[in-house]
């Protein structure tokens, strides 16, 4: 098992969820996903592939809509790249107990002249997101512990 995954397979239980317990193959282009995730307090789970995991956020209020908006977006575990597919219901007394559907999936471009994992590291993530509804640029940016602001950049 990936050392990458350690976390999220400790909080779940495989024999009770329906979540993918890893897996995931690498595309030609890196993924990203927003699941709706109605569990206890209804958020939007943020996932960016990178270096053969999805990197997750957990944004309350949602992607933000408009230009220069920024949403509250707070880093959680990894999860495994087959996730990006998954949609189902989380039993009760389940880790994320509640149901999970897909609200957006696509490819994302790294507009930074420097590695994801770099941009990852330093707190300063520029990536394009193209999905079904979604095209155009955002930013994640670091500020404490967990926290991070998501928001939606102009066009250039
Ligand atoms: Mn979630």
């Amino acid at each position: 098992m990936t050392r990458e995954l350690k976390t999220y397979q400790k909080k779940r239980n495989f024999r009770k969820s329906p979540e993918p317990n890893a897996g995931g193959r690498r595309q030609k282009e890196p993924l990203f996903v927003i699941q709706r995730h109605a569990a206890r307090n209804l958020h939007y789970d943020f996932r960016l592939e990178m270096n053969g995991v999805l990197k997750s956020w957990a944004v309350p209020k949602g992607i933000p809509k408009r230009v220069g908006e920024k949403r509250l977006a707070v880093l959680t575990e990894n999860h495994p790249l087959s996730y990006a597919n998954f949609e189902g219901r989380i039993p009760e007394g389940e880790y994320g107990a509640g149901t999970v559907k897909i609200a957006e999936k696509g490819t994302y471009e790294n507009m930074k002249p420097k590695a994801m994992s770099t941009c990852f590291r330093q707190g300063r993530i520029e990536v394009w997101l193209t999905g079904k509804r979604l095209d155009g640029p955002f930013a994640l940016i670091h500020f404490k512990e967990k926290n991070w602001l998501l928001i939606k950049l102009r066009k250039r």
